[in-house]
């Protein structure tokens, strides 16, 4: 049994929560931390308890002590009923939306989702007999409009992939639920440290583990925490698939999980300096950050939200192609990959004009998302403004 009384887990801090959740060394012979369980086959001792399964474990896909114990250490700290693990982000996701869809169903996704969410409705839940409509994000309580009788599911993500837009997640839930739909909702840049799902409406939350869970660029993960309401669908879908993640990335996770606090406080604190030092260039049109009180969602963020993690984009001033390109290929420090989370800064440029449908991304100029590492700030701030001088050499 773990030392902590019921009591004293019910009152203690985040911090303190992510060093003891899901972790009981008296099971482990002593040892602080949960091993890496690799195993398919569980072994009964007598043919009546072979019959009748009576055992904590039955077989691997049905779960190990290493999964159990981030599926519970992930219950507790997003104050769900349920978590169960997948693979990776957007395993987590089909697993959250078939969780919640039958054929016949229609089903409204924000036009700011993760772009793959938005491929998987339009190819899977298509052949499924299921539809989809996006809506815009800033939609607010004007959901209600898009809803109909057949309405399974309103997914959320805030703030909104590449875009940054700012969801009232809270008003969207109490429509939808008064219609009957499941709130579905990608939490994986707030974490629910920094936004407790569940607390705010969500059914299902969902987690792309392979950010900052994993805070090193070292593993995928999926995890999907539930309501109550949802617990049973929930758990009766994930068996059915067996979609199951990999030890080694489970035991990376948990390890993860007891600095997340510590590199998330880092990520907004990195993040917001080099939001503001964005904001201070002239070659800078917009930044997209959710915290700076410019941005259009931000009392939103201050009302909904405990912090700010360090991922975020920025418009430039027009500038052709090639001088864009000039000033990412030089850049020393900044990596330029899809993924985040880790602890090294990445730079994407991205185009959200080509598969949004409800909303019309004019942005006025090149767009570009930043993930902030931990390196020294001023080392980053002096990369790109020798970025930012190729970039005008290139352009003239
Ligand atoms: C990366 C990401 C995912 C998917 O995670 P993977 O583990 O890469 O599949 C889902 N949602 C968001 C918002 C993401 O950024």
């Amino acid at each position: 049994m773990s030392k902590l009384t019921p009591e004293t887990r019910e009152k203690i801090g985040s911090r303190t929560r992510l060093v003891h959740a899901g972790r009981d060394p008296e099971e482990t012979h002593g040892f602080i931390n949960t091993p890496a369980w690799r195993g398919s086959t569980v072994l009964f001792p007598t043919y009546d308890s072979l019959k009748s399964r009576n055992r904590r474990f039955t077989y691997g896909t049905k779960g190990t002590p290493s999964s159990e114990a981030l599926e519970n250490a992930w219950t507790e700290i997003s104050g769900a009923a349920q978590t169960v693990l997948a693979p990776t982000g957007l395993a987590a996701i089909a697993l959250a939306l078939l969780t919640a869809v039958k054929a016949g169903d229609h089903v409204l996704i924000t036009d700011s989702a993760y772009g793959p969410t938005r491929h998987f409705c339009d190819t899977i839940l298509k052949r499924m007999g299921v539809e989809t409509t996006y809506y815009d994000p800033c939609v607010a309580s004007g959901i209600g409009d898009l809803m109909r009788v057949n309405t399974s599911v309103v997914l959320v993500e805030a703030p909104g992939s590449q875009s940054f837009e700012m969801q009232d997640v809270p008003a969207i839930a109490g429509v939808a639920h008064a219609r009957g739909a499941c709130v579905i909702m990608d939490n994986t840049w707030a974490t629910p440290l920094f936004f407790p799902p569940h607390a705010r409406g969500v059914d299902l939350a969902i987690e792309a583990g392979t950010k900052y869970l994993s805070g090193h660029s070292d593993l995928m993960l999926g995890l999907v925490s539930s309501n109550e309401a949802w617990r049973k669908h929930l758990r009766e879908t994930y068996d059915s698939f067996a979609m199951c993640a990999g030890p080694e990335d489970i035991f990376l996770a948990l390890r993860g999980l007891r600095t997340m606090e510590l590199r998330l406080r880092e990520a907004e604190r990195q993040g917001l300096a080099l939001a503001t030092w964005f904001s201070t260039r002239p070659e800078v049109k917009d930044v997209l950050h959710p915290a700076l009180p410019s941005h259009p969602g931000h009392s939103i963020w201050k009302r909904d939200f405990s912090g700010s993690s360090g991922l975020f984009s920025i418009i430039l001033h027009p500038v052709p192609e090639t001088a864009v390109a000039a000033m990412l290929d030089g850049l020393e420090l900044f990596g330029m990959g899809y993924s985040w989370g880790g602890f090294e800064s990445l730079v994407i440029p991205f185009d959200c004009s080509s598969y949004r449908t409800a909303t019309k991304w004019a942005p006025g100029g090149p767009a570009l998302r930043f993930q902030v590492g931990l390196e020294n700030m001023e080392d980053l701030t002096a990369d790109l403004a020798r970025g930012f001088e190729r970039m005008k050499a290139a352009a003239r």
